[in-house]
């Protein structure tokens, strides 16, 4: 197809301000602009984080995040419209989020946090306290988050195993297992991790049975998406100590709902979906898009491509 006019759909502004990529891609062979609603049907393509019906009459959709369960695949197939997502660009980001969660665990950092918004001076008990060296992470998905968890975690000695659908080794991870082998993966694990995208196949991929499986001084966290989570089994757990805590950035609804019981549990941390978040984001994005804009003029597969 022939791409004249790229836009940059304000509703980006819940990453990073639209204006701030729209610069950093001036120097494409084709307009670049931000725009609203009702300019979506004067560009040929539209990188967004929202869907939006006007969409359909796009020949390129390119979506700022990497999940990509809010877009309808089929009617995008249908309407011959291509979409490409942002894999590949949050490793380190979430890495870092998921390594701060499990330090703030070991280190009772949260408990410190919370004691001084009350001014209250409060030791931990001696043995609330420990290190991460030695301790197992199971972490369930091994994409760009997988890895890049696997890689930060262990940089601070935590042994990493992983689960994928085929088995196969994967660099980084000391173990991997097969889906059909996650509660047997999860069983001997401190801390297990989801980084896997939302599909049916995943939809409350974390149950009961799943968090019956795991150690009662396992942490759970999630970084993927809400409803690969029985988000009440979840909490069931939590309640009946069946499971120590879990560290949360995404949840089945969201923002969370103020009357979650999630919110008021002690080791329980909530974060508002944005393990991902950077300074840098829209360039990482602005990278791809580049990358993208480069091929079709050369006529080459999108990279990202996802329908
Ligand atoms: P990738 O596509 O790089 O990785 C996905 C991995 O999940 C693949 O390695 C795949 O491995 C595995 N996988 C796919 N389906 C299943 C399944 N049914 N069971 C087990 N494993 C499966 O994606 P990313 O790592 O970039 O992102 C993963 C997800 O994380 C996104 O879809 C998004 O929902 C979420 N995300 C959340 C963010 C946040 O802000 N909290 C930020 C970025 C992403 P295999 O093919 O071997 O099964």
């Amino acid at each position: 197809f022939e791409l004249e006019r790229l836009g940059v759909h304000d509703s980006v502004d819940a990453v990073f301000p639209p204006s701030e990529l729209a610069t950093h891609l001036a120097d494409l062979p084709v307009a670049v602009d931000v725009i609203g609603d009702d300019e979506i049907a004067d560009c040929d393509a539209v990188v967004t984080i929202e869907y939006r019906e006007a969409l359909l009459e796009l020949d390129w959709i390119h979506s700022i995040q990497a999940g990509v369960d809010r877009f309808p695949f089929d009617d995008l197939e249908a309407a011959n419209v291509i979409l490409t997502n942002s894999t590949g660009i949050h490793d380190r980001t979430v890495g870092e989020t998921v390594a701060g969660y499990l330090l703030a665990f070991s280190r009772r950092l949260h408990d410190h946090v919370a004691n001084q918004q009350e001014r209250r001076w409060e030791r931990p008990e001696w043995d609330e306290a420990f290190t991460l060296p030695g301790k197992t992470a199971c972490v369930v998905g091994t994409g760009t988050l997988g890895r890049g968890v696997a890689e930060t975690l262990g940089a601070l000695g935590v042994r990493v195993i992983g689960v994928r659908r085929s088995g196969d080794p994967v660099p980084g991870f000391e173990e991997i297992y097969a889906n059909d082998d996650l509660l047997e993966a999860v069983a001997d694990a401190e801390f297990v991790i989801a980084t896997v995208p939302l599909t049916d196949e995943t939809h409350h991929l974390f149950d009961a049975e799943a968090f019956d499986a795991m150690r009662e001084d396992a942490y759970f966290v999630n970084v993927a998406r809400g409803p690969v989570v029985d988000e009440p089994a979840l909490i069931d757990a939590l309640e009946s100590d069946s499971i120590e805590g879990a560290a949360l950035d995404v949840f089945e609804a969201e923002p969370l709902p103020e009357d979650s019981p999630l919110w008021s549990m002690d080791e329980v941390i909530v974060t508002p979906h944005c393990a991902a978040y950077t300074r840098d984001y829209f360039r990482d994005v602005g990278e791809i898009v580049r990358d993208n804009v480069g091929r079709l003029e050369a006529d080459d597969e999108f990279h990202n491509r996802v329908v």
